[in-house]
């Protein structure tokens, strides 16, 4: 496998297979509605290897479902139960800790969707409230702001949780969207109450879900992502493997700037160098074939 002369000082590869592969999802295995080179092949070895592999994301305002489609679109049909989304697992953390709570969803349809047919009961009666979630919400409005901040500070009954710590969601191009923290922001500074827990990367609690019902060792696993902040500093946590790929928020000098303590086990500059180069030479791949 040849590297880019450029970051030939930075790529370090594994010469051996995990237990399993969490991967994120923009910018390490698509990047918009594209597949990143060597993704494919990558993926379908592992499955051909019968080694598990998840993907996340902290998007909130996508059923599961709809990242079945997009990578079924994409050419890489996926089973429901490997993605792992902030729907997933904050309706998995609540059913496993406050599985009777009476729940205000700041969130849009998805989410509100899975905690329905989780069981839960979702109202905007302050007086019954247990748990304020907010989430990255299009229709956040001065109403639920209020529903919040009586259930929390007026009846002092409900805490808050939050499905993600994001501050904006990037878009292609630029642009992009106020996320999560913004709506965290805005019941915090009424209430002067914080948030008690978050479900989303860098939050262990989003691996350990991720993992959920694989026979696996943690820190025989492998977490691959593009963002240093979140998908490494999250495996770093948790005391599992990470790999960080070159193909979208982190820059090769991010990496030349991080000291020991924040360094991935493994930097590739393509996705499908999780692959050992030995069998990469069985498999007779090279980075012109993907
Ligand atoms: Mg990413």
């Amino acid at each position: 496998m040849s590297s880019d002369t450029s970051t030939a000082d930075i790529i370090n590869v594994p010469t051996d297979f995990a237990q399993a592969y969490v991967f994120d999802l923009d910018g390490t295995i698509y990047l918009g509605d594209q597949l990143l080179p060597g993704a494919k092949r990558m993926i379908e070895e592992l499955r051909r290897r019968r080694i598990p592999v998840r993907f996340l994301s902290n998007n909130p305002t996508k059923d599961p479902e709809q990242y079945v489609e997009k990578l079924a679109k994409l050419g890489l049909p996926t089973d429901i139960e490997d993605i792992c989304n902030t729907v997933v697992t904050t309706t998995r953390w609540l059913k496993e800790n406050h599985p009777d709570a009476k729940l205000f969803p700041v969130a849009e349809e998805p989410l509100k969707r899975a905690l329905r047919k989780a069981g839960f009961t979702l109202t905007d009666d302050p007086s019954e409230i247990d748990i304020v979630i907010a989430s990255y919400d299009r229709t956040f409005d001065y109403h639920k702001l209020q529903v919040a901040f009586d259930a929390m500070w007026f009846y002092k009954r409900a805490f808050l949780i939050q499905t993600n710590p994001d501050h904006f969601c990037p878009f292609p191009g630029g642009r992009g969207e106020p996320d999560c923290a913004a709506v965290v922001a805005a019941i915090e500074a009424c209430t002067q109450m914080k948030s008690q827990v978050n479900l989303g990367k860098p939050s262990p609690i989003m691996l350990a879900e991720a993992l959920q019902g694989l026979d696996v060792e943690v820190s025989r696993c492998v977490m691959v992502g593009d963002r240093l902040q979140t998908d490494i500093q999250m495996a770093l946590d948790t005391g599992m493997g990470s790999a960080c790929v070159l193909t979208g928020e982190a820059t090769p000098d991010d990496i030349r700037g991080l000291d020991d303590a924040h360094h991935p086990t493994y930097v590739l500059d393509r996705v499908d160098q999780l692959i050992p180069a030995s069998a990469w030479r069985e498999l007779g791949w090279t980075e012109d074939n993907d």
